[in-house]
């Protein structure tokens, strides 16, 4: 069978979704071009070219740069169809409307290749219905694909097929999405919503409906249902007015429109609040009010009895919240008991989930590890629903869940089905087990997809239940002390994972990082620095050198900061590849452990940069040595020999300007502009791949006969460049733009990243320059302004401003 390829893609609608769907085929460098409706005035692509520039400006950023907004064509149906002709894949992301969607289904039928997927993002219509207005000989190839807003960053995709959707499509798309757009995919029966819509907005229904019956504020109950409860931190209500109240009521229609025989179809009627609200256009976020406003710097809530925004800022009780803080069994046992309304208040909203995801599992999901992820993944929950009632023991839950049926305290009496209490759930206390995961309509467990792609995963994300054996536990241990583990998956490549609080790099970890290149070198391939949570590294450990720092003062510090030092300039000139698998944070030290690695290997979402300026000191473990260095051959773009073909001091300022800036990539691709990763380094777009490409890069390195950089000289761009970077330093510092302790410590930067007082391109190595970096670092230690910034960053997480 011929390989699938993806090497255009359309998205129709450049709207909210269209648009930001568009942006991420960009960060994933998928060539798309963009269709909306020709436009009745101006340029006839203008409805596209003003989506495209509203990309620029919109948050959380939906591009990588603003600047790729470029490389997303415009095209309008009137002018380009011939465009369609060239794109393998179609998302369709128009305007909720069955009949615009299939009059512009028979417009474009004509212009696609033969082979092209084609694909909705409708949230609600149902996809059976869709495609049953289409030609014969695109039914074949056409599904659903339910994006997530904001599609950059939110994981779910949700594929849907239809009677007549060939099953090789879904699985193309399905490979595609998750490894080429780093989603990742549940596959949903057509039913109204799918899945994680069906069942997160009928809890967020029944959540409006118990805050009502308990008597809670929404700021309340926000902070109830938030991260006290492993949900997305903007709990309920404010989850509602981000996303936006009109297109939560339209989620809502479809409950109400197509779901009359549904149990539970009395409690998706429209709250009072809600419908208010939507009367008066109050429609959340973009209409700057909703459930909230905020009014200057203050938050206010509607008081629903008077209609008025009052202040917000109200909080669980201290009982509850400490309630919550227990292990699943216990948390829902003392819920369930108190009197509190507020600990009654969330065990009915739990008890209304657990209720509603057994009752529709039949006929919403193919099992109920599909339920748990799309809750995970749509709706940011820590654990969906199956899994937590598992978690706090089945039978009791179980129990406990009919008794409040059976009194009808529950949202509807609709029992909950027989599987729950007999055969195999009952028997292995769950729906989740290490031979799969309960399906009700096949009555068996149903393991998890056997899909090529998700070989590439050495550890998926999995369910409570599943029996998964966890990265810190697998494979095979080579070293371990406190704060990491050395281990190898294949015997091939060895691999450090750093289990310190934020990854933050101690003497420990520096002992863990030297003896995985020793074993590597020894007999691996490579060494691959991986963990398995989110972060990198949040950088150097600086309360692990307070007590040297007590008892010798900065003089106790140096040799500690030279050990980083050379334990990175150890791991640069390594004779085997150190891969750098990077995820979430990697700042300042995790910056340049990441930077002296052979190579990168970065998750989309990765934040890269040097921050030490907001503590009051210049990044010492090598930092600004790369800074120098790396001006010199983008100068010199060619071997040692060649040097200074260009102004190596316009890329040591653009270095220079990071580091005093303290900026922070704010997701890979970025990360890449600043220079902290290169061309050559590999962006991977799924989380779950990272470690797989990993080691893969690393092999591939080893195996093409890798060799060390040879050790060098570079050309820096000395004291003139040092002074016309003072000179702009001194009008910020007099025109009150940065404090005199700013303009101090950025002196210190541009004196290590230009190699200080010589001449400009006087040749240095690497350790001239981190000597000068190790100078600077050890005067700001004693220095009193920089000693504020460290305590007011220890005690309070803020940095201080002096
Ligand atoms: P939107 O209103 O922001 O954009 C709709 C686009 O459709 C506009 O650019 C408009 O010009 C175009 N359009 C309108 N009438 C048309 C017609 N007759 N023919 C062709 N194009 C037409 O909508 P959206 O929020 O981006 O939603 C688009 C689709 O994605 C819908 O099916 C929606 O259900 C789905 N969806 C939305 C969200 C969300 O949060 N907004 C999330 C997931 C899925």
């Amino acid at each position: 069978m011929a390989r699938f390829q993806v090497r255009k893609v359309a998205v129709l609608g450049a709207g909210v979704m269209g648009a930001q769907i568009a942006a991420h085929l960009v960060n994933c460098k998928v060539p798309v071009v963009l269709f909306d409706l020709a436009a009745k005035e101006g340029p006839s692509n203008g409805i596209v070219i003003k989506a495209i520039e509203g990309l620029k400006k919109l948050k959380p950023a939906p591009l990588g740069v603003a600047e790729d907004a470029a490389l997303i064509q415009a095209a309008n149906y009137d002018e380009h169809l011939g465009l369609l002709a060239g794109c393998d894949l179609v998302i369709e992301a128009i305007a909720e409307r069955m009949d615009w969607k299939l009059a512009l289904y028979q417009k474009i039928a004509p212009a696609l290749a033969a082979h092209t997927i084609v694909a909705s993002n409708t949230s609600g219509l149902s996809i059976t219905a869709l495609s049953a207005a289409l030609p014969e000989s695109i039914k074949p190839r056409f599904c659903g694909i339910h994006f997530f807003n904001p599609p950059r960053y939110m994981a779910l995709v949700e594929l849907i097929n239809t009677p007549t959707t060939e099953a090789v499509v879904l699985d193309e798309l399905e490979s595609f999405v998750t490894t080429y757009l780093g989603k990742s995919v549940v596959r949903a029966h057509d039913t109204p919503n799918f899945i994680a819509n069906r069942v997160g907005i009928a809890g967020m229904l029944a959540t409006m409906k118990e805050a009502e019956t308990y008597g809670l504020s929404f700021d309340v109950v926000d902070d109830l249902t938030g991260k006290k409860l492993g949900r997305a931190s903007s709990g309920t209500f404010r989850t509602a007015d981000v996303v936006g109240l009109d297109t939560m009521a339209h989620v809502i229609k479809t409950l109400q429109d197509n779901l009359k025989d549904d149990p539970f179809f009395g409690s998706y009627a429209t709250p009072p609040v809600l419908a208010a609200l939507l009367k008066v256009g109050a429609l959340g976020q973009k209409t700057g009010a909703g459930f909230y406003k905020k009014v200057g710097k203050d938050i206010l809530r509607l008081d629903p009895a008077t209609q008025a925004y009052v202040p917000a800022g109200g909080k669980a009780d201290d009982i509850v919240a400490r309630i919550l803080k227990k292990a699943p069994a216990e948390r829902l046992k003392l819920l369930r008991e108190s009197s509190n309304p507020q600990a009654q208040f969330l065990w009915a909203i739990l008890r209304d989930s657990f209720h509603y995801a057994a009752v529709h599992l039949a006929d919403i999901a193919d099992n109920a590890r599909d339920v748990d992820f799309a809750m995970r993944w749509g709706f940011g929950v820590s654990q969906g629903p199956f899994e937590l009632w598992q978690a706090a023991g089945w039978q009791q839950v179980a129990g406990w869940v009919k008794a409040d049926i059976d009194v009808g305290k529950a949202l509807c009496s609709a029992p909950l089905p027989d599987w729950v209490f007999d055969g195999p759930v009952a028997a292995h206390a769950g729906v989740h087990t290490p031979e799969g995961s309960w399906s009700a309509s096949r009555g068996s467990y149903v393991p998890r997809s056997t899909l090529a792609v998700y070989q590439r995963q050495h550890f998926p994300e999995s369910v409570f239940g599943a029996g998964t054996v966890e990265p810190l536990k697998a494979g095979t241990e080579l070293f371990k002390n406190a704060e990491t583990r050395v281990w190898t998956l294949d015997g091939e490549v060895a691999i450090l994972s750093i289990t310190a609080k934020l990854h933050l790099i101690s003497p420990l970890v520096v002992e863990g990082l030297l003896k995985g290149i020793e074993i590597a070198e020894a007999g691996y391939k490579g060494l691959v620095i991986w963990s398995p949570d989110d972060v990198f590294s949040a950088g150097a450990n600086l309360e692990s050198l307070m007590p040297v720092f007590m008892k010798l003062g900065a003089k106790g510090i140096e040799p500690e900061v030279k050990k980083l030092q050379d334990a990175f300039l150890r791991m640069r000139y390594a004779n085997v590849p150190v891969v750098s698998a990077m995820r979430g944070i990697a700042l300042g030290g995790g910056c340049e452990l990441a930077v002296y690695s052979a190579k990168r290997v970065a998750a989309m979402e990765t934040y890269v940069g040097l921050v030490e300026v907001g503590v009051g000191l210049v990044p010492a473990g090598g930092g600004l040595a790369y800074i120098a260095r790396r001006a010199a051959e983008m100068a010199g773009a060619a071997p040692v020999s060649n040097w200074a073909n260009a102004d190596i001091m316009k890329f040591a300022i653009d270095g220079f300007t990071n580091a005093a800036m303290a900026k922070v990539g704010t997701g890979a691709i970025e990360s890449r502009k600043l220079g902290y990763l290169l061309w050559s380094d590999v962006i991977v777009p799924h989380k779950d791949e990272l470690l797989g490409v990993a080691i893969t890069q690393a092999k591939a390195m080893f195996d093409s006969g890798y060799r060390p950089p040879v050790r060098g000289l570079f050309p820096v761009a000395g004291r003139s460049a040092v002074a016309t970077i003072q000179g702009q330093l001194a009008n910020m510092r007099d025109g009150g733009f940065i404090s005199a302790h700013d303009f101090h410590i950025s002196t210190l930067i541009a004196q290590a990243v230009c190699g200080g007082d010589v001449d400009a391109g006087s040749l240095v190595n690497e350790e001239y320059v981190m000597t000068l970096e190790r100078k600077a670092f050890c005067s700001l230690l004693e220095h009193p302004k920089s000693q504020e910034r460290i305590m007011g960053m220890l005690s309070t997480g803020k940095p201080v401003r002096n």
